[in-house]
């Protein structure tokens, strides 16, 4: 597989370099930095430029970098503890400034009356006065290249390996010349080079956009390298489940599945029938109904007598999970729940079950990848929400498995074009249409000073026996004067509804307290809760047909979205309020959007216009490279690019042979 950083084949380890004896290399592999690549992509840290400018137009406490003639002897003076300070007065650019240098006393002998000198420091407007840190010998001027190097060694020093790597070695990898030549693209080693070596601020910039193509390119190709990889042909892939069986399981169902449904679930099941392992992403919003084509799926895989586990990122919703399977399947299948708070006992109990094949469906969190967690046969994995776990703990899971079948489920509406570059490496099913007779959330958009409607509305609701959830921002930022603080919240509504009916949960509260408060919400012991956004996941009351969120504009839209989740899952008329005065025209604007869409999907192109795709790779942490120059939340234009790229230049190479 193509590698990313890897220009130079063979590299030659660091201690080829002159001047790399043995202490310098074990200095060097603290580092990690152990050859020839490893140095070249040793990126500066920063540079600072040392370019002459004109001391007229520095600004009071500006860093300057002037040149000038030396007007007087050089005083030094010292104090105590060696301290040590050169007093010089020079001309620059027709000024008469006092420069200073602090603890260098060895620069007395190199400022000479009537010479000249270029120093960088600190400008003092008001005192014509430099602080100087740095006389500078090199005539060239140009730019001071700072690495990071954990105080290991010097940035000079590093500088002259850089240098002997770029004499020494041929680079072997460039990017094709026909992508250079339409973006306008360096040679990588021309890039490389004027990163280590600057000599103006264009050359800089204009190598950081190579080097950040060049990481996007390989990445993308490094995407469809797993891909193809993973999708090997394999007759064990095949899973020739009965497809008369899986027909009238689903004419049992107590509703028609949507189309979205059906065409995910033919997605699916095409996958498993293939002889090729499947990798597929279901994305669909909150109660879009992905539960039962997951289930459909682990009912396909029964049918060959064999096992699906269904893996959790929280205890709260294995049990949500496990409570909908079992009302899915009522009996038809076996599904067991395996989490950290399952006793010895029953653990013990499950984990022969499943050696002996008797449990069709595992669900559970982390407790699952444990090594005494033994499959008869395990042929599909289901994760939720799968940018929550680690790379190694889904490969311990997937390590287990016979037919390496993998699906993965998500609410987090991801817009379209971040998916495909991102998570290229998977098919994506997508689940848009929500079930029938699903009402979709009302949402309005009212002012403060407004909130007395609002609870008069609310009343209605509570009235006709519906639960309310309301939102209130955290309560760590509540400080902020303008800000309303949950407790004054609560207040509030006690005053209005009586304490009796109102719950208060919040993150400063001990867990325990929250979880009650949590039990009696969701048993309509009391029907409205307050909350700061604690609720956010794993609760469901589909009695509940309101919601309130004080402060809206603090939320970005995936936020709200993700709240107002919350509401509407049943076939009751359900409504969302947002309370907010928003000061900025993008947060009046996000309030617009809110009120006028419940699309996920629309409102993530939507965030994805207005805020760029920082929020979405949170999504996917786990799974990306970390690069040097890229940044995938703010360079996916490029990656767009990138991506079309790579699949040119893959099929070029395919076609070459
Ligand atoms: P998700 O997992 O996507 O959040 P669920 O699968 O939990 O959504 O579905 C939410 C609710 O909708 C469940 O109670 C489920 O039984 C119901 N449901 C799913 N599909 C349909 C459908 N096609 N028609 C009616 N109700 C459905
Ligand atoms: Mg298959």
């Amino acid at each position: 597989m193509l590698s990313m950083y890897h220009v130079i084949t063979p590299p030659p380890p660091v201690e080829d370099m002159k001047g790399v004896g043995p202490k310098l290399r074990d200095k060097l592999l603290e580092l990690d930095i152990r050859n020839a690549n490893d140095v070249l992509f040793q990126l500066p840290s920063g540079y600072e430029n040392l370019s002459v400018m004109d001391l007229t137009e520095a600004r009071h406490n500006d860093k300057v970098t002037v040149a000038g003639d030396i007007k007087t002897e050089p005083a030094l003076a010292f104090f105590r503890g060696g301290k040590s300070r050169l007093t010089v007065f020079m001309e620059v650019n027709g000024m008469y400034v006092k420069v200073v240098f602090f603890n260098q006393p060895y620069l007395k002998d190199k400022l000479k009356v009537g010479g000249s000198a270029r120093i960088s420091g600190k400008f003092n407007l008001h005192k014509l006065e430099i602080n100087a840190q740095r006389l500078i010998f090199d005539a060239s001027g140009g730019f001071h290249v700072k690495y990071h190097l954990g105080g290991v060694m010097h940035s000079k020093t590093f500088s002259k390996i850089v240098a002997e790597v770029f004499e020494k070695c041929i680079f072997n990898y460039d990017l094709p010349e026909d992508l250079k030549q339409k973006y306008r693209l360096l040679s990588i080693r021309e890039a490389l080079w004027h990163l280590h070596f600057p000599k103006n601020p264009h050359d800089i910039n204009e190598a950081r956009r190579t080097i950040k193509f060049y990481e996007l390119f390989i990445f993308q190709l490094q995407l469809m390298e797993r891909r193809r990889q993973e999708r090997v042909r394999n007759e064990r892939y095949i899973v020739d489940y009965d497809v008369e069986a899986l027909r009238e399981f689903i004419d049992t169902l107590p509703f028609e599945l949507t189309s979205d449904q059906k065409r995910s679930a033919n997605e699916i099941c095409r996958d498993l029938k293939q002889n090729i392992s499947m990798h597929r992403l279901l994305q669909g919003d909150v109660g879009s109904g992905k539960t039962i084509v997951a289930g459909l799926a682990s009912y396909a895989i029964r049918t060959i007598g064999e096992q699906t586990a269904l893996m959790v990122p929280t205890e709260v919703l294995a049990n949500q999970h496990y409570q909908s399977f079992m009302e899915i399947f009522d009996g038809r299948l076996n599904i067991a729940k395996l989490t950290g708070t399952t006793s010895r006992k029953e653990k013990m109990y499950i984990q022969e079950a499943l050696r002996e094949g008797e449990i069709d469906l595992i669900i559970g969190t982390h407790a699952l990848i444990e090594d005494d967690v033994v499959f008869k046969r395990l042929s599909l994995i289901i994760t939720d929400e799968q940018h929550r776990f680690g790379v190694n703990q889904r490969k311990r899971l997937n390590d287990k498995s016979y037919r390496k079948n993998v699906l993965y489920m998500t609410a987090t509406p991801i817009p379209r074009t971040l998916s495909i570059t991102t998570f290229g490496d998977m098919d994506i099913s997508i689940i848009k249409e929500m079930p029938k007779g699903r009402k979709s959330v009302m949402t309005y958009w009212r002012r403060f000073d407004e909130t007395d409607e609002v609870l008069d509305d609310l009343a209605g609701e509570i009235s006709k026996g519906h639960s309310a959830y309301i939102v209130a921002p955290l309560i760590e930022e509540s400080e902020t004067l303008d800000l309303k603080n949950v407790q004054e919240i609560f207040q509030l509504f006690t005053d209005r509804f009586g304490s009796e009916n109102v719950e208060l949960v919040h993150g400063r509260m001990k867990p325990e307290e929250k979880a009650a408060g949590m039990k009696r919400f969701e048993a309509y012991e009391k029907p409205v809760l307050v909350s700061t956004t604690v609720i956010e996941v794993g609760i469901n009351v589909p009695n509940a047909t309101f919601m309130v969120i004080f402060n809206a504009e603090r939320f970005g839209l995936s936020t709200l979205h993700q709240l107002r989740g919350r509401v509407g899952r049943s076939n009751k008329q359900s409504y969302c309020v947002l309370i907010s005065d928003p000061k900025t025209e993008n947060a009046k604007l996000r309030m617009d959007i809110m009120t006028s869409t419940t699309d996920g999907f629309e409102l993530s192109e939507r965030d994805l216009e207005m805020r760029g795709p920082g929020d979405y790779f949170g999504v996917r942490q786990s799974g990306l490279p970390q690069f040097k120059v890229a940044d995938l939340a703010e360079d996916y234009r490029v990656l767009e690019h990138a991506r079309m790229s790579a699949i040119d230049y893959a099929a070029k190479m395919e076609a070459d042979g």
